[in-house]
């Protein structure tokens, strides 16, 4: 048995390339409060994404909760269960009420088609889920918020670099928020980022997440305190030097899972739209009815050997206890988010991720159940 595998691995560039940016932050001891590192990371962000504005973020939860607030979005927002909770808890800290639109089974955003029925008078603002790093089908959802009014805010999370016929998807919507988290494609250990097309909306999100100060006694809004500090700005920009290279190598790995599995029946994998590029964020599978072992025998099975994958949305948000009682939580509602949520996996992909790991990974899965099958056949069970 090999060392432990878990499902994500933090992209940290060698050490010394880190020394001279923390230096220098010695040197100008000017440690946080939109300093040198942060106002480059804001353009340098900019311009690799290929969108307009950046406001840096403590972290992707925070820039969530304060899109909310810079555009003013009260009342009933349509969401996705299918997520990490944060996207739900937001609402909730914004006295607003969650309303859950099942998802696509192919793709497992939002589906568009089911949003027009969910709105009401008190309806202001649709949030989806790029999940996985797959673009929403964003010109329907667009649609949708055009004949309504709504405001339209991704959680994209997942989404980092992610173009769509050559294009940002950043660019689309209100606003996009992306998270830095540790466990994310790029990180800057913690952290997070609202994106947005224009001054006016920048210079009010960069009030609202230092205090409301818009000067040094005036105050315009009831901001909180969110700010990226130096020190995580300085690693954002010795990360972007690396993004790249970290992109590249998850592409093959993700390759590589892709013709490993693709003879193992009754195991899906995500099917990636031709028009876009994407950045391989995660390798989630679904294991499906007719599969030997259930996902949680999978899951389990793998644990003990010493590989750690995730059940990617697993529970659903819906179903936690904050949630469960609203009226579009309920299984028939949600019945495509409930069907993949009890099926899906998350495989390990992350860069250093080696090709002896993936095949440890996958043939645990495939001699499970060759073995299963085996024991079936001659009237036993594992
Ligand atoms: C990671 C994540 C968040 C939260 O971001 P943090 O930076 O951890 O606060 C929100 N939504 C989704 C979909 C996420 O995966």
């Amino acid at each position: 048995m090999g060392d432990n595998i878990f499902v994500t691995s933090p992209l940290l560039p060698p050490l010394e390339e880190f020394m001279p940016y923390l230096e220098k932050i010695w040197q100008n001891r000017i440690l946080t409060n939109g300093g040198e590192f942060h106002q480059h990371l804001e353009k340098a962000l900019a311009d690799y994404l290929g969108v307009k504005y950046v406001c840096l973020f403590s972290n992707g939860t925070l820039a969530l909760l304060t899109a909310l607030q810079a555009l003013r979005v009260t009342g009933e927002v349509i969401t996705t269960p299918y997520s990490f909770v944060a996207t739900s808890h937001t609402l909730l800290w914004n006295g607003l009420t969650p309303v859950f639109a099942d998802i696509d089974p192919h793709t497992f955003n939002i589906d568009p088609a089911r949003i027009e029925e969910l709105i009401t008078p008190q309806t202001t603002a649709i949030m989806p889920v790029h999940c996985y790093g797959i673009p929403c089908e964003m010109q329907k959802i667009q649609q949708v918020a055009d004949i309504y009014g709504l405001k339209v805010i991704y959680d994209a999370a997942h989404a980092f670099g992610v173009q769509q016929q050559g294009e940002s998807i950043l660019n689309y919507g209100d606003l996009s928020v992306l998270s830095f988290h540790a466990t994310k494609v790029f990180n800057t250990f913690e952290g997070g980022a609202i994106i947005c097309h224009d001054a006016r909306t920048k210079q009010r999100i960069d009030y609202l997440k230092n205090f409301g100060f818009a000067g040094e006694t005036r105050v315009v809004a009831p901001g909180i305190n969110a700010k990226m500090n130096e020190v995580e700005a300085a690693f954002g920009l010795l990360q972007l030097q690396h993004i790249d290279n970290a992109l590249a190598e998850r592409q093959v790995i993700y390759q590589h899972y892709c013709e490993m599995l693709d003879d193992i029946a009754h195991v899906k994998t995500l099917s990636v739209p031709e028009d876009i590029t994407w950045n391989y964020a995660y390798y989630p599978i679904l294991i499906k009815a007719g599969f030997p072992l259930s996902r949680d025998e999978v899951y389990e099975l793998l644990k003990a050997e010493g590989i750690f994958t995730r059940r990617y949305f697993f529970p659903l948000i819906s179903s936690f206890a904050m949630y469960r009682g609203l009226p579009t939580s309920s299984e028939e509602h949600l019945r495509y988010a409930n069907d993949i949520a009890e099926t899906v996996l998350c495989l390990p992909i992350y860069p250093g991720l080696t090709f002896e790991d993936q095949q440890r990974i996958v043939s645990v899965i495939q001699q499970a159940a060759n073995e299963k099958l085996r024991l079936l056949a001659v009237g036993y069970t594992l």
